[in-house]
């Protein structure tokens, strides 16, 4: 996918006639309500769209989205890295009269003006695809003892360790082993 910027608006009395297929990237920057959810301005988002009229006439919008972004850990509270992807199938409506009709493939974006703004409709569909919880791999998680029922953060690395039964295995073997 292309790395350059994603254009800001396109002319959907233009787009799907010419069956254009654009990609590019996003700033996060631009995805004001979806950088909010996110623990730090590190990422990026690809996008690959493409317009084109379906059978009945319909504007259709299909492609694909990646988004490489961090969030923060809901056991130790320290950012971990997520990719997202989606598929995007969406359907462009005027307003809102038509969409009880669509096919049930296709959600309804609703677009009354002829410019078609592209940041907000890609952050709408990285909200629909982002976790609501993310995790660690416990192994990998700053929070081994981290469900501390007094709510209190643990972050001693070596008072973890030799409190962790698997962590005492893995020195005996390794005693066993230079033995
Ligand atoms: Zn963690």
């Amino acid at each position: 996918m292309s790395d350059s910027p994603l254009p800001e608006y396109v002319d959907t009395r233009k787009i799907f006639q010419q069956h254009a297929v654009i990609t590019g990237t996003v700033a996060l920057a631009r995805l004001d309500r979806f950088r909010g959810l996110l623990a730090s301005e590190a990422g990026s988002v690809r996008v690959e769209l493409e317009f084109f009229d379906d059978e009945s006439g319909q504007h259709i919008i299909s492609g694909k989205l990646r988004a490489e972004v961090e969030v923060l850990c809901q056991r130790c509270l320290e950012p971990i890295g997520i990719v997202l992807h989606d598929d995007i199938k969406l359907a462009l409506l005027k307003d809102e009269s038509k969409s009880a009709m669509l096919n049930p493939e296709l959600d309804p974006w609703i677009c009354a003006d002829t410019k078609l703004e592209l940041a907000s409709m890609v952050e709408e569909q990285l909200m629909l695809c982002m976790p609501i919880v993310s995790f660690h791999e416990s192994a990998h998680c700053n929070s081994a003892l981290g469900q501390s029922n007094s709510g209190m953060l643990v972050d001693d690395d070596n008072v973890a360790a030799s409190e962790n039964p698997f962590a005492v295995l893995k020195s005996l073997q390794t005693k066993d082993r230079t033995n």
